[in-house]
């Protein structure tokens, strides 16, 4: 059944789609952390940092149908849904100037008007992001997300910095080689005529491979870029929303402020939401030039659902419980080190698990092929997560923040009988 479905959907969809897995999975159903197939088989879903409370969450789904039930409608009008949420996004970040709130449906959306709002801010284009970085699919953010590849050429206004790969930089100060990498970046945009526009991050560098340390890493980086008159963007799409553990948001890990913080992914528990924040300076100069519209972003449903997010997170204590359930995942999973030599480094941040796997633990040579097999018995075994990084070998696990121990321990067990199998 499943391979009647893959053709149809190939015929029907194009060939620019993917599925995960070499057993890609029909799923019919979502209750909580759990993915259920046709067959009632359910799969422990820690990929997935879309319904990062859980799939279904019942506050979430009352919060839409109440709200779909009484108004959906758009930003051409005033509602409250919207200003509630605006209040509730900004008492977050009472250490920035960030003021205003703007939304759209997507993080790819978020980061392309960011980033048009740093040019007419600046006047400059240039835009320094991390060698391996993604920030979206549109024209112009796409010219900034490396990781896309050869499908993609980068702008000649885009200049790339090295991630700060730890596990590979014994010894050396990534704080100053990061701020020093980011000035020379600078630097040499200035020499080709080009000014600086934005310095856009991701705080937990997720497409490079997850690289929460060391915290602080952003600080000098973020001062050099205002030196040179440029902004500040802080990609929250994939740390934002409690999932460090420490904060609300990822940067505050670095005790930066930046101008402007995009948002989305876990932000509607699924429904589509995402958006920026922004300080009142930057957005000056956009906003009297510009009438900004975006027929979906902002719809009173989708505002109710952020609503709910919000709520559920502070009414379950969801940071704390991410800090306390990811440092078990870490560190269970990082006791399977001693009986598995593929293991070369286990990190991250809350509920954000990255295990970098090698094919030699002295020269630290990625093992791309185990990585894929790893992925795909874990899958078999009932237990979802991806990869990714440069060389592809990094288990990216991202679970929803209500994960319990006793499920954190589902996790490690199957990694360990995984292991264990793909390399039998
Ligand atoms: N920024 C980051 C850091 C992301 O990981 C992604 C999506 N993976 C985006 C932006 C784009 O978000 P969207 O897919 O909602 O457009």
């Amino acid at each position: 059944a499943t391979a009647a479905m893959i053709e149809r959907r190939d015929a029907l969809l194009g060939p620019a789609y993917r599925l995960m897995y070499e057993h890609p999975l029909h799923i019919v159903r979502g209750e909580g952390v759990w993915l259920i197939d046709p067959e009632g088989r359910r799969y422990l879903d820690v990929y997935n940092n879309v319904a990062s409370l859980g799939h279904c969450h019942p506050a979430v789904t009352e919060a839409i149908c109440r709200q779909v039930q009484t108004l959906a409608t758009n930003t051409r009008y005033l509602h409250n849904t919207i200003l509630e949420l605006a209040e509730r996004l900004l008492a977050t970040v009472p250490e920035t100037e960030l003021a205003h709130l703007m939304l759209t449906c997507t993080g790819s959306e978020a980061n392309d008007v960011a980033y048009r709002i740093a040019q007419v801010r600046t006047g400059g284009t240039g835009v320094i992001v991390t060698e391996t970085a993604y920030h979206g699919f549109t024209d112009a953010v796409s010219k900034f997300s490396p990781s896309l590849g050869v499908t993609v050429d980068l702008g000649a206004h885009v200049r790339l910095v090295p991630a700060p790969r730890l596990y590979h930089a014994e010894g050396a100060d990534l704080c100053e080689r990061f701020t020093r990498d980011v000035e020379v970046a600078i630097a040499d945009l200035q020499r080709h005529g080009i000014k600086p526009a934005a310095l856009i991050v991701d705080s937990l560098f997720t497409s490079d491979g997850i690289l929460p340390e060391p915290a602080g890493l952003l600080k000098g980086a973020v001062e050099a870029i205002k030196r040179a008159g440029g902004i500040f963007i802080a990609d929250e799409v994939q740390p934002g929303f409690g999932r460090t553990g420490e904060h609300m948001w990822g940067f505050q890990r670095h005790g930066v402020i930046p101008d402007i913080v995009t948002l989305g992914k876990p932000m509607g528990n699924g429904q589509p939401i995402a958006g920026l924040l922004a300080t009142a300076e930057v957005l000056a100069e956009f906003g009297k030039n510009s009438r900004y519209f975006n027929t979906f972003a902002g719809n009173t449903v989708s505002c109710a659902a952020a609503l709910a997010v919000l709520d559920t997170i502070e009414k379950e204590g969801l940071v704390q419980h991410a800090a306390r359930v990811g440092k078990i995942l870490r560190e269970g999973i990082a006791a399977l080190a001693d009986r598995h030599e593929a293991i070369g480094d286990v990190r991250g941040a809350g509920m954000f698990v990255a295990v970098e796997l090698v094919a030699d633990r002295t020269t630290r040579a990625p093992d791309r092929e185990l990585t894929t097999r790893v992925v795909n018995l874990m899958r078999d075994k009932g237990v979802l997560l991806s990869a990714c990084a440069m060389g592809h070998n990094v288990l990216k696990i991202r679970p929803p923040l209500v994960l319990t121990a006793e499920q954190a321990g589902m996790v490690i067990e199957t990694l360990d009988a995984a292991l264990t199998e793909a390399q039998s």
